[in-house]
């Protein structure tokens, strides 16, 4: 409703050539007030003026020429912003000119969006699919709604859809003429009404479910030619009306995600849409899931499922779509990130989230392995087959490193898997780091400075996944557990800061940092160390003292390698360094030593 002058979206009218006003909608009388004989300029400022009658001046020297100006208008004491179009209207002999309020369009075009999103979720909520049909083109498309999101069901020329449920006795035969009406009424669109039919919408689906099909009259305002509806399933058994969309055919029923049929069906549909060169894939499987399963019966073993893909879910938002593979794997296909670190967020979040399930009902934290794999990121990384692949090697690789991680996968740092067998993946080399992942823990450290200590484990599984480095552990005391350390599997002991009394082996530091690529160079050095770390099978490792304000060592950082012995390159012993030094002030600022 329109009250005010002030709300007024949109005024039209017919102007002669001295821009008076002939004809027009009620909303520019109102504008320029009905009881007089008005003039365009009476509204408009000096500078305004001017404006507009060089503008009237072009249309009329250029007819079907349209201009626009932007021109301030106090209406009710209060400034408003219009576009103002003028064209010579087709007699010749006057002008077409019309307003439209700038932040009264915006205001309505946000209230719509806000009103389309609560929509869609609430679509979304009731499980529904939608329709629309559009008579221009007879096209006909069913898709129903995941977390803001079209997930498209089929996409048809109506005309051959209809032929064909019928030809492939996809309607009920008793239920033939019920179709037929609706098919022909939706032609029409002119009823609004409910149709009920027994049909199977998906070809090789053998069920005939019962749908509830509903629809708007055509709507042909603003140019929009289209019919929307709803489509719903009818649960038989309980003669339940809330419908349940498609539930057996398309959606997971555990976890409420997409099914693997559906979920491979989008992902390969998204390699051939227009957002291809965007499109990634992340498969997520639950570490030592069959050990929930054994431990605490499968009946629990569903419910982890069900919060983990809730879990899954709640971190993709309106990003990407999520599907259950079976099992406890996941798949999610990304098609909006064109920056690592959107992705990274993303698996970090689903990370740190999967820890938190049942925790109080079990002994061990809840963990997950993640591969990742983006379009075009090393050779044949195009087609659903080659990215699947990467995809799941990057998994399986995420797994052989200790499980509780996510690999994206780079060709430069994880070798090409599309030219190797499974057995070498164990050997990637890694002595390249990649310049996003420098970038990504730098960014990450200067986070720590801003935002403390909070991120200490999130940094440390960071930097031992970047580095490939079993244990990194913090110690703020030469004995004890340490304060912190990366997320390590069960079967990795605890490191010993005790070598801190060593003060023999502190002389082998040099600006507080001691990296050793053999173990057996300390055998002379420092025997008691060697001995020390031999026994817990270290093979190669880099340590920082932490000192106090006074310069004392009060702690110690270790990051150790236990499948491996070689020569830290120096970009990582930089980069060790760099965490270091950062995490040292922040534990000053934060008086933990
Ligand atoms: P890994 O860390 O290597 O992934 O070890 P895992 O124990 O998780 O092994 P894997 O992923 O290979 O096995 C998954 C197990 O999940 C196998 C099966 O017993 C169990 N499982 C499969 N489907 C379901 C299900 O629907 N519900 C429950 N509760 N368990 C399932
Ligand atoms: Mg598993």
């Amino acid at each position: 409703m329109i009250d005010t002058k002030f709300d007024i979206a949109y005024a039209a009218g017919r102007f002669n050539l001295s821009l008076n006003i002939i004809d027009g909608n009620p909303q520019i009388f109102n504008l320029m007030g009905m009881d007089s004989y008005y003039s365009v300029y009476k509204m408009l400022s000096d500078d305004e003026q001017k404006k507009i009658a060089s503008a009237a001046a072009q249309c009329l020297e250029h007819p079907g020429l349209v201009c626009d100006e932007c021109v301030h208008i106090t209406v009710d004491g209060k400034r408003c912003c219009y576009i103002l179009t003028i064209q010579l209207a087709q007699d010749g002999n006057s002008y077409d000119l019309a307003l439209i309020n700038v932040s009264n369009t915006e205001n309505r075009i946000n209230e719509l969006n806000r009103r389309l999103i609560t929509a869609r979720e609430y679509i979304s909520l009731t499980g529904e699919a939608v329709f629309a049909y559009y008579p221009d083109t007879q096209r006909f498309h069913l898709y129903y709604i995941n977390h803001q999101q079209n997930v498209t069901i089929f996409d048809e020329n109506f005309g051959e859809w209809e032929t064909q449920m019928l030809e492939q006795n996809r309607v009920a035969k008793e239920d033939f003429e019920t179709f037929e009406t609706f098919c022909s009424i939706l032609r029409n669109g002119k009823f609004s009404q409910s149709y009920t039919f027994h049909g199977c919408i998906i070809s090789d689906a053998n069920i005939l479910e019962r749908y509830r099909v509903s629809f708007k009259p055509k709507n042909y305002e603003n140019g929009d030619q289209v019919v929307i509806g709803t489509w719903a399933i009818i649960h038989e058994a309980t003669g339940d009306v809330n419908a349940t969309i498609l539930e057996d055919s398309y959606i997971d029923s555990l976890t409420g995600l997409l099914n693997k049929k559906s979920i491979m069906k989008y992902a390969e549909d998204a390699l051939k849409g227009k957002n291809r060169d965007r499109t990634a894939f992340a498969i997520i499987d639950i570490d030592d899931f069959k050990s929930v399963n054994d431990n605490f019966g499968h009946m629990f073993g569903d419910k982890v499922i069900k919060a983990v893909g809730n879990v899954i879910k709640n971190a993709v938002g309106t990003n990407a779509v999520a599907g259950r593979m079976g099992g406890d794997e996941f798949f999610i296909v990304f098609e909006q990130f064109t920056d690592e670190l959107e992705f990274r967020n993303v698996l970090r979040c689903i990370k740190t989230n999967v820890a938190t399930v049942y925790h109080d009902q079990m002994e061990r934290k809840l963990s997950c392995s993640i591969g990742l794999a983006r379009y075009g990121v090393g050779p044949f990384s195009t087609t659903y087959h080659d990215l699947f692949k990467i995809a799941d090697r990057s998994l399986y690789l995420a797994k052989v490193k200790g499980k509780n991680r996510y690999i994206i996968y780079k060709p430069e740092l994880h070798g090409d898997f599309n030219l190797q067998n499974d057995d070498d993946i164990i050997n990637v080399s890694n002595t390249f780091y990649s310049e996003t992942d420098i970038n990504a823990l730098h960014n990450m450290l200067s986070d720590l400075i801003v935002y403390g200590t909070d991120s200490v484990t999130e940094v440390l599984d960071f930097f031992a996944h970047v580095m490939t480095i079993n244990r990194v552990s913090v110690f703020l005391s030469d004995s004890g557990a340490p304060a912190y350390t990366n997320t390590l599997p069960a079967d990795v002991p605890m490191a010993d800061p005790s070598v801190l009394k060593n003060v023999k082996y502190l002389y082998l530091f040099t600006n507080n940092l001691l990296a050793v690529s053999n173990l057996q160079s300390l055998e002379f050095s420092t025997p008691e160390v060697y001995k020390l770390l031999s026994d817990t099978g270290v093979a190669c490792f880099m340590q920082y003292i932490v000192r106090d304000r006074e310069g004392e060592p009060v702690g110690l950082i270790s990051a150790d390698v236990f499948d491996r012995s070689s020569a830290f390159p120096k970009i990582a012993i930089t980069l060790f360094a760099d965490m270091c030094r950062t995490l040292n002030a922040v534990f000053l600022r934060e008086h933990l030593i």
